[in-house]
């Protein structure tokens, strides 16, 4: 008569993720088909190797290691045969380390086919949109000397509008799409926080005018400096987008503040502002591409629905987190988190 243990092990053998058991030295005690599908080994062949025999990877073998004292840890590893495999150990209750091993090979393939699609695709919508983008502002031009109807000036100039925001949209996929493929590729830096915002400030004051909005900064104080790890372009890039929405989503007459707050070990950097504010349903989904609130809304013309996934991207690759806190009607704070140095 087969045991429960009998029972679980034949379970973990249909199972499509790989099951490994490390005990306190670690070894392997433990793996089930998958794991050593995986891993291409022979049946059987894991058990009793060291972790480092069984992935032949210094990093796993060290995350393993961490996890004996408790915690979890995860990790993405390039394996035997072309695979991309996510590691995701814990500490099991015997006082080993449960690890499981996920085959995700097929799905970057497929990421990786898609965000060159965007990028192909968007590279090549740029070029003749841009085009008809000159074209048009010199029709406008040139219409603003003849003697033509109204009618017919406010159409191309309808035109004009309209082929703006698709050069905007290009731009934006393709922005998007570069980040997705190079989170890996950043610049990273003692970034400086305060020089970062002025910078991001700086490049809003004319649209803030322009929406007679009021643009208030929120420091520490003068000579308190405060660092983050990171590539000060793309973390410019984030403080920009917030920003342009927070103006861009202002009544007349109000503020947009950016404030600076460490609350350590972790630098909040928020944008606030006292526009229509976020719905609670929407404000997970804002930050997904494409994704708009309400199409309708009297402000917020052009918007593409990029700039808060692009924004999330970037955070996302430093090791942060972004969200927003908001109750409708009374403005949105939208919160960003990076890890302080030191
Ligand atoms: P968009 O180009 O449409 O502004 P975003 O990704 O920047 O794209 O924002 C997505 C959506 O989130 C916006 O269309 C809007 O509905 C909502 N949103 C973003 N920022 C704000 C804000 N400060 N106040 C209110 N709604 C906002």
């Amino acid at each position: 008569m087969p045991d429960d243990a009998d029972d679980l092990s034949r379970v973990a053998d249909q199972l499509l993720l790989g099951l490994i058991r490390v005990d306190r030295r670690l070894t392997v005690v433990d793996a089930n088909h998958a794991a050593h599908l995986q891993l291409v080994r022979a049946p059987g062949r894991l058990i009793g190797h060291s972790v480092m025999e069984a992935f032949l990877d210094h990093r796993v073998e060290e995350i393993i290691a961490a996890c004996l004292d408790g915690g979890s840890r995860q990790m993405e590893l390039d394996a035997a045969g072309d695979r991309r495999l996510i590691i995701r150990a814990r500490r099991a209750g015997t006082g080993g380390v449960l690890v499981v091993l996920e085959d995700v090979t097929e799905l970057r393939r497929l990421q990786r086919i898609r965000a060159e699609f965007i990028d192909n695709l968007s590279h090549e919508l740029r070029t003749p949109l841009t085009t008809i983008r000159l074209l048009t502002e010199r029709v406008l031009d040139e219409l603003g000397t003849l003697d033509v109807p109204s009618r017919l000036r406010e159409r191309v100039a309808t035109i004009d509008v309209e082929t703006g925001h698709l050069v905007q949209m290009v731009n934006e996929l393709l922005d998007l799409s570069r980040i997705e493929q190079a989170t890996t590729q950043l610049h990273l830096d003692d970034v400086e926080i305060g020089p970062l915002v002025q910078g991001a400030l700086a490049r809003m004051r004319a649209f803030a005018e322009r929406q007679g909005v009021f643009l208030v900064a929120e420091l520490p104080p003068q000579g308190q400096a405060i660092t983050v790890q990171g590539d000060a372009e793309r973390l410019g890039q984030v403080l920009v987008n917030l920003l342009h929405n927070g103006l861009k989503f202002s009544p007349p007459g109000r503020r947009v503040v950016v404030r600076v707050e460490p609350v350590d070990p972790e630098l909040i950097v928020s944008v606030i502002d006292e526009g229509p504010g976020v719905p609670k349903a929407d404000q997970q989904r804002i930050f997904e591409r494409f994704y708009k609130v309400d199409r309708a809304r009297p402000r917020a013309g052009g918007g593409t629905g990029l700039g808060l996934a692009i924004a999330r991207h970037i955070v996302d690759a430093h090791g942060g987190r972004i969200w927003v806190e908001s109750d409708e009607g009374h403005g949105a704070s939208f919160r960003v988190a990076l890890p302080m140095v030191g």
